[in-house]
């Protein structure tokens, strides 16, 4: 794939440029509690004010309905920006203006005011034509920033040359989120291996019984039809289930805790791959050469329900493939093990790295290439990793 660069939008010195950037940060009592997306945004920032350029940086935070809420105020991630790369300005929330996720072109020009350029840096919006990610190309020369290309070239490796045995993991809660991408990978992949809730819906379509499990009964449908296509593809064969009377977090609820075969009684709800299916997936990790994670294997966040997510994260640091992982949740797993540092590429995006392993393009990147080509800008290959 071909994108136009920063260096390709020629001399920086004197120039403002718009930066959108994906600074949708966690917040805890005010604060920033986890900055890596304000870290990652920084080399960028760095390259365009080194160059002589002023900067204007621009994000959502959170989901405000379009219209100003005081919890999604920009001032906790200003002050941490600020310290990281002063002398940027940072605008307020693009999603206090309803114009933002409409993709409103007004909005966009009201954005580009008084720039000169535009670089897109924020990755994990990039799959959304939101008004400043896909306005502002059709009104100014723009450039990915670094971390977009970094991001696109990861995940463009995957679809193009996957080291093999290809192994993809996807958990988490939805399965109508994720069945676009469950189709496209089994045509790409060794392997699919499929936990977390979204498992149920797929349970369920091949005759098993899920008691009281989530799932999507809209799906069920799109899920057989996959099971019946001969694909690589992987689910429980043991789960570990939650008793009538328990709640999911909330361990003083009561409820039993018990492993199961494919099948939950009525009044049990599936809320972990077993230790049986654990193995096999952290074997099969294990064996991969390349492996793909997205969405916690079970309700994680509930120490008795993490113990496949977590078998799952420690089979990706202990592997010699090579390992992306996408998605906040799943991504939060292996920083609560401390495993953070051990794969080889961590997404900042999830939706976004979902969408471009199932598209092999996103609507950020599309605008990025129309806007060269409708300005005659250089472009440059991004993804020559081998
Ligand atoms: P990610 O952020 O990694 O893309 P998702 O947002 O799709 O993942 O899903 C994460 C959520 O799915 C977690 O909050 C987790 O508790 C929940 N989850 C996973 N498995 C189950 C399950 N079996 N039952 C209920 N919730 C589950
Ligand atoms: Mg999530």
């Amino acid at each position: 794939m071909r994108l136009p660069t920063i260096p390709d939008l020629g001399e920086l010195s004197g120039r403002r440029v718009l930066l959108r950037a994906d600074l949708n940060v966690p917040l805890h009592g005010g604060e920033v509690s986890d900055d890596s997306r304000i870290r990652e945004v920084v080399p960028t920032i760095r390259m365009l004010c080194e160059a002589g350029a002023g900067v204007t940086v621009c994000s959502h935070l959170g989901r405000p309905r379009g219209r100003p809420e005081a919890a999604f105020d920009m001032a906790p991630v200003r002050r941490r920006l600020g310290e990281l790369a002063p002398d940027v300005e940072l605008l307020e929330n693009l999603r206090f203006d309803p114009g933002e996720e409409a993709g409103d072109p007004a909005l966009a020009e009201r954005l580009v005011a008084g720039h000169d350029l535009f670089v897109n840096d924020a990755f994990g919006a990039c799959h959304r034509a939101h008004a400043s990610i896909v306005g502002p190309p059709r009104l100014l020369p723009s450039a990915a920033g670094l971390l977009v290309l970094v991001e696109a070239a990861e995940i463009l490796s995957l679809r193009r040359s996957p080291r093999r045995p290809f192994v993809v993991v996807l958990g988490g809660a939805k399965v109508a989120d994720k069945l676009g991408v469950v189709e496209a990978v089994c045509a790409m992949a060794d392997a699919v291996l499929v936990g977390g809730a979204m498992c149920f819906t797929f349970l369920a379509a091949a005759g098993h019984h899920i008691g009281d499990s989530l799932f999507d009964p809209d799906r069920l449908e799109d899920c057989r039809a996959l099971l019946d296509g001969d694909l690589p593809l992987h689910l429980p064969e043991d789960l570990v289930g939650l008793g009538p009377g328990g709640r999911i977090g909330d361990p003083r609820a009561g409820g039993a805790v018990r492993q199961f075969g494919s099948d939950l009684p009525d009044g049990w709800l599936g809320a972990d791959i077993g230790p049986g299916t654990a193995a096999f997936f952290a074997d099969t990790i294990a064996d991969a050469g390349t492996v793909f994670w997205n969405g916690p294997l079970g309700a994680f966040e509930d120490p008795r329900f993490a113990a496949g997510t977590n078998t799952v994260a420690e089979a990706l640091a202990e592997t010699r493939a090579h390992t992306v992982v996408g998605g906040g949740d799943s991504g939060a797993a292996l920083v609560s093990l401390g495993l953070g540092g051990s794969v080889s590429h961590h997404s900042t995006g999830g939706g976004a790295s979902l969408e471009l392993l199932e598209r092999g393009d996103l609507p950020g990147l599309i605008a990025l290439r129309e806007s060269a080509e409708r300005l005659s800008l250089p472009t440059h290959e991004i993804d020559q990793r081998d």
